[in-house]
């Protein structure tokens, strides 16, 4: 370790990216407890689209995850995207059919990523795209500001409120290939069925999605 980054360990201990415990080395981003007892997912449950293929996700989002992601986009925590990163690209290496040729992600608008300073999935891709030796490649924009997902109801709700506000900003790069789409939260794929059919319609051979943490 560098005298730079003992001197920064020093000011800011490295946390647990999960329950916040102040960590005794560095290099891993979380406590061995929080290991034991994450909720990992059952991916041989993995939710199939209407539009994408299926998705696959890494976590449950509950307890000590949930805390985690609400820190991650709301509280600044920019920085845990390089330990997520680790946990997805592990969650997309262990599934069998997996078969993608770019990896991309749902993007926030222009409006909202200026406010929050950073894209939470951009961030997310470019992390698990470093782990599989692949970089993250922009296929989508977001053009409008929707109503939270979260704070509408069902999944015909959320269909609505979210249909047009996403756009192709490649189509040329994505034509005949297969997109794996990554995003940090997934409740009822409303979302992720937008930006799958935004993508087919613009050519792309097949959508795949993975995220971070879903509902149970
Ligand atoms: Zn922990």
């Amino acid at each position: 370790m560098g005298l730079f980054s003992w001197f920064l360990d020093l000011l800011f201990p490295p946390k647990c990216v999960f329950c916040a415990k102040i960590l005794d080395k560095s290099d891993d981003g979380w406590c061995d407890k929080c290991v034991e007892s994450l909720p990992f997912a059952d991916n041989q449950g993995r939710q199939d689209g209407e539009v994408f293929d299926f998705c696959i996700a890494s976590l449950y989002y509950t307890g000590v995850v949930r805390r985690s992601i609400l820190r991650y986009k709301f509280a600044g925590a920019s920085y845990y995207a390089d330990v997520y990163g680790r946990f997805l690209a592990e969650c997309i290496r262990e599934c069998p059919d997996m078969e993608y040729d770019i990896i991309s992600w749902v993007p926030l608008s222009s409006k909202r990523e200026r406010k929050r300073g950073y894209d939470q999935a951009m961030l997310l891709a470019d992390a698990a795209a470093f782990e599989l030796n692949d970089v993250a490649t922009e296929t989508l924009v977001k053009i409008r500001d929707v109503q939270a997902q979260s704070e509408l109801g069902d999944r015909t709700e959320r269909s609505a409120n979210i249909r047009g506000a996403y756009t192709a900003s490649n189509p040329e790069l994505i034509t005949g290939k297969r997109v794996l789409l990554i995003d940090d939260v997934v409740t009822t794929c409303s979302t992720l069925d937008e930006c799958a059919s935004v993508l087919l319609s613009a050519g792309a051979a097949g959508v795949l999605c993975a995220v971070l943490a879903r509902g149970e």
